[in-house]
């Protein structure tokens, strides 16, 4: 009988301290992309969050495309991308949302996803939760029913889940400091 080997994902994530700025520990993922069995394993375990009736994969650019195309090919969803502005070349809805510093946007095509559609929404990384509440609320102007969003990882003390108010999130890892 063979046993099958327990992976903690933490081994691949690599803290980049002051990247992209001084004071901002990175948590990159490269590697855990980088390791074949790894990176399945993180797959079937977000595919565990993935209702059946769900009907959509909805990855935001560019590490939730890594993620979400990877989860739509298992799960045999189809994959929508929700992008940066001026990527996508049909017809789009688009959120503006605050950062820290300015504003940024993000854009879908209008007809990626239909009313009621239910949708799970990926990305690789929750921090304060602008990105993915910005995406909830475009996708819910659009119809969409967001049945659950999840990250590979979560960084619980900067609170975002709040921001995503009762949306089931799950995530595979979660650093408290
Ligand atoms: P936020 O909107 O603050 O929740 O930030 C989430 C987005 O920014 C995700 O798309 C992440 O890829 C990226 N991000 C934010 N903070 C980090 C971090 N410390 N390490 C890696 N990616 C991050």
């Amino acid at each position: 009988m063979t046993l099958a080997k327990t992976i903690n994902f933490r081994d691949f994530i690599r803290d980049i301290p002051d990247y992209p700025k001084p004071g901002i520990v990175f948590k990159d993922i490269t590697p855990l992309l980088a390791d074949g069995e790894a990176f399945g394993a993180c797959i079937s375990a977000l595919a565990c969050h993935v209702p059946n009736d769900a009907a959509v994969i909805v990855g935001i650019e560019s590490r939730g495309f890594l993620f979400g195309a990877a989860l739509a090919q298992l799960t045999g969803l189809g994959f929508v991308p929700v992008r940066k502005p001026g990527k996508l070349p049909a017809d789009v809805h688009a959120i503006e949302y605050e950062l820290e510093y300015g504003m940024d946007r993000l854009e879908i095509h209008r007809d990626a996803v239909s009313h009621g559609q239910k949708v799970i929404l990926v990305d690789d990384l929750l921090a304060t939760g602008g990105t993915a509440s910005a995406t909830l609320k475009l996708l819910n102007q659009l119809g969409a029913d967001v049945v659950a969003c999840l990250f590979v990882v979560e960084l619980s003390f900067l609170g975002g889940r709040k921001a995503l108010g009762e949306t089931p999130v799950h995530y595979l890892l979660s650093y408290s400091d």
